[in-house]
This record gives C-alpha cells, structure tokens and sequence, in this order.
C-alpha cells in the first residue's frame, strides 16, 4: 500500500486537489486505503497489472463526489399534483430567476430610498405593485401564509376573541392548525355554528365586549356537501364593521385572476375578498400565485400599520431573495393575456390533454425499453390536482405513462422497486402508486425537460 504522500503526488490526484482541496482529499485518500486494506485482510486478490496509486484516487474522487452532492436536488414531479408542497410548489418563471441571481451577487436597495438616500422600507418596494393588483389600501409580506396569519392575529387579536366558523377550523399539512395558530397568538378561539352549518345570527350572537375580529377561513384543502350553509364575505364584513370591529380572511391559495378565463375552476379572488369589505387578506406567494414562498397581507392602511409594527414582524420579515423573486412575478399579472404562457404555474395547469398525450406517446416506448420484458407501460388519461389546497375536489384531465405487472400479476413489491429505483436515478423522479400500477403524470413535464427524462431512463436499475 503506497504511503498517503505518495498518492497525493501522483499526476491522477491534481485534479482532486484543484476540486476539493488538499485536506479533504488526504482525507478521501485514507478512507479509500482504510477500505482497500480491509478487501485485503479478507483476502482479496489483485492481478499484476493492478496499481494501488490509481485504485486509491479513483475511490478516493468517488467519495468526494458523493459527499459533495447537494442534498436538496432537482428531481422531475410526476405525481400528477402541480402545487407539490413536499416537492417545492410553483415553479418560478425566468424573469424571477434572473431577479434572484441579481440580487444574490449584487448590493441592492433592499432597505435604501434611492430618492432621499436614507433609509428605506422593504415593504415599499412592492407595497404600490400588490395594491395595484389587489386593490387594497397598504399591503406587507412575510415568510409565508402561516406567519401572515399568526402575525395578523398577533397584531390585532392579542388576548382578545376571534370569532371563527367550525366548519374553517381547518389543518394545513405541515402541522398548520387554525386552533394552535389562534392560542400562538395569545388569541381566544371563538368557534361558532356547526361543522356543516354557520349563519350571520352565529356571529351575531358571539360578538361581546372582548371581541378583536371576525375571521374567515378557506377550506383549502377539503369541501363539505350535501346540507350546509356558511356565511359570504361581504355579510360577515357588514356584520363586523356595524359592530365597529375588522374583518379578516385567510384566502390559502390566493389567486389575482379569474381562473375562469384559463378553463380553470373558479376561486375567489384577493380582488374580489377585498372588494366584499374584508379589512384584511392573507395569502400563499407560492400557491396559485406562483411566486416564491411568501405570506402576502393586504387590506386597510391602519390595520397593515399595526401589523407592520409587531414585533414579530422583524422575525418573519422576507429576505431579499424572496422580494427579487416576487417583484417580477406580481409584474407578469399586469398583462393578464399573456399569464397563460409565461406564468410557470398557470401553463403548467393549462397545459393541454392532446399535448401531454402525444409526449406519453413519444415516452412510452422509451420506458418500455429501459425496463424490459417485466412491466408494461401504457398511455392513459389521467386525472391531476393543482395541489397546495387549491380545489381539493376538481380535478384536471391529464396524460401519462402507467407501469404494470406485465402478464398481469398483482405488483405491489415489484412496483415499489420500482418506485424506488425511479427515486435513485440521478434526478429522482417521483411517481405514485395507485390501483396497483404506478402512475407518472407528464403534466409538470415540460418540453425543455422531455429529453433529460429520456436520456435518464436507460440508467434505470432495477
Ligand atoms: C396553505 C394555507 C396556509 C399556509 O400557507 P403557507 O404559505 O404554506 O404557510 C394557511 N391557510 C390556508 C387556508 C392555506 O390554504
């Protein structure tokens, strides 16, 4: 075994060197050594033309390279959900990107007035853009919807009652519950009405002296049918402001359109909720929205100064990455007919049924081929979700690419091998299984990405 020197010197190991750095790859290399003496202790046996030296730096870079993978990866999301919270959620358009990378390398005007040179505010610095687009009066931006959320109430409901409908006392995945955020708050939860059923009187009636705000909440993730009754916007907001107090609503999503328009299900908009009397507006700036992960509050000067003053404020305040990423994207929703194509999030749901059936055409037998006589792979329409508690019920027709058993056994095993295997490939790729075949939605599969996901299958092992 050549001494640990010997090897560093060698012509193979410069490169290395270069990469990494001298004390990782002393490190690589006595790992490797530790490993090639083990092999031989148990007796492994090496032919004449064998040269430790070159064993050892190729092992050695073989370490280094694992190591120096970034474990927060690209992966391709075929699971048929496009506001994939475990999977990053919207995608950000070039523009966004661009702004990103600017504002990593460069000095910006973060909290700098460029007009009176003192210091500056960077709320101001898309404050008049969200006004614009929402029509409300002031508007801030935090970490996200769930800080948006525990700072209003924070601000405005502190050791006070809200007063909220059962039927919106909803979990968000990720541990958000509308109860804990409450009590967080220092607020008390004032439930009212009935899981399925909520009328003006129920609000009425719990309005006392300790009352800071009523509250409504979107049902993201979930719909009630059959016998139900809640109360709109506008009548629990006359309600509230005849009774002196604010109004607020948790939209979750949060779109700035009419979704209508693109063939989408419709939501109410953050227009439309402002517009109906709600003093204050909290959305997502990665859902519908498709813009960084963000919490956006908008509505009445005076509660948003309020708001702006918590303390909590500075601890869930944006940083300059989100700011540059959110600008352009706000920027996109003021020429509304060209959103569909240049909005990542809104092309992706629009894409067209004939266009992603004719790339599971184009897919298929590239599957086929990399996974052999075991499987079957067929195109089928599909049905996607738009994820992130955007109508938990509609669903848009899709296209994609499903893998049996082939000669029609149950799968389960071989199929989660197969799962597997997709999750190994250099760039993850992550399906789901459903009725005993494992689905991969090609929605979310754009064409810049088509021949990646290609060129990837034959690297398939399973
Ligand atoms: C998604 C959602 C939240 C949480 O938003 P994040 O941006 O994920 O923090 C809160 N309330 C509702 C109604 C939601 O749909």
């Amino acid at each position: 075994m050549p001494a640990v020197e010997r090897v560093l010197s060698s012509p193979a190991a410069q490169p290395l060197m270069g990469a990494y750095g001298h004390t990782q790859v002393v490190d690589a290399i006595r790992a490797a050594a530790d490993a090639l003496r083990r092999e031989l202790l148990a007796g492994a046996v090496f032919d004449a033309s064998f040269s430790f030296e070159t064993k050892l730096v190729d092992d050695a870079a073989r370490l280094l390279a694992v190591r120096a993978r970034a474990h927060l990866r690209p992966v391709f999301n075929l699971t048929g959900t496009v506001l994939h919270t475990n999977l990053g959620r919207a995608l950000l358009p070039d523009e966004a990107v661009r702004a990103v990378v600017e504002a990593l390398t460069r000095p910006v005007n973060l909290e700098f007035d460029l007009t009176t040179g003192g210091r500056g505010d960077r709320d101001d610095l898309i404050e008049e853009l969200i006004c614009e687009l929402t029509g409300a009066e002031a508007a801030t931006v935090v970490n996200n919807n769930a800080a948006a959320v525990l700072l209003t109430l924070s601000a405005l409901a502190s050791k006070q009652e809200v007063v909220v409908s059962r039927g919106e006392l909803v979990e968000i995945g990720g541990a958000f519950r509308i109860p804990d955020i409450m009590s967080r708050a220092g607020a008390k939860l004032r439930e009212i009405g009935t899981t399925n059923r909520t009328h003006l009187k129920d609000y009425d009636e719990a309005i006392g002296a300790r009352t800071a705000l009523l509250m409504k909440v979107h049902c993201s993730n979930y719909a009630i049918e059959g016998f139900t009754k809640s109360v709109s916007v506008d009548e629990v907001a006359r309600l509230a402001h005849m009774r002196g107090l604010p109004m607020a609503v948790d939209l979750g999503s949060g779109t700035l359109v009419d979704l209508a328009q693109y063939g989408l299900p419709t939501e109410p908009t953050v227009r439309e909720t402002v517009g109906a009397g709600a003093d204050l507006v909290t959305f997502s700036g990665d859902k519908l929205l498709g813009g960084p992960q963000a919490g956006l509050v908008v509505g009445r000067a005076e509660l948003i100064r309020k708001i702006r003053k918590h303390p909590l404020k500075r601890a869930l305040r944006v940083g300059k990455l989100t700011l540059a990423a959110l600008e352009p994207v706000l920027q996109l929703y003021r020429a509304p007919e060209l959103l569909r194509e240049r909005l990542t999030t809104l092309r992706l749901l629009t894409r067209p049924a004939a266009e992603m059936h004719a790339q599971a055409l184009r897919l298929q037998g590239v599957l086929e081929r990399a996974l052999g006589q075991a499987y079957s792979v067929t195109a089928e329409p599909m049905a996607s979700q738009i994820g992130s508690g955007a109508f938990p019920v509609d669903q848009l027709p899709s296209f994609g690419l499903v893998v049996r058993n082939a000669a029609g056994k149950r799968g389960g095993r071989a199929l989660m091998k197969l799962e597997a295997a997709l999750r190994a490939l250099p760039r993850p790729v992550i399906g789901r299984i459903a009725d005993d075949a494992l689905r991969l939605d090609l929605r979310c599969l754009e064409a810049a990405d088509e021949a990646a996901f290609a060129a990837q299958c034959a690297e398939l092992r399973i």
